[in-house]
């Protein structure tokens, strides 16, 4: 599964990642750090390429 390192968010901006997700599998309450639907995740990969804080980690 694709888990979330909540630390490394700034917390202080709109996810980019959310609306990269092709499966629409990211969720964001305000400014809040990012969440994964993980019945929705087809594990692609793309959150984790293009997060510039890897917040994204893979994790087996
Ligand atoms: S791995 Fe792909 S499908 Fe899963 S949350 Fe990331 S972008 Fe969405």
């Amino acid at each position: 599964m694709i888990k979330i390192i909540e630390k490394r968010c700034p917390k202080n901006h709109l996810c980019p990642i959310v609306k990269m997700c092709p499966k629409d599998a990211i969720r964001q309450e305000g400014y809040e750090a990012p969440t994964i639907d993980q019945s929705k995740c087809i594990k692609c990969n793309i959150c984790i390429k293009n997060c510039p804080h890897n917040v994204f980690e893979k994790e087996d």
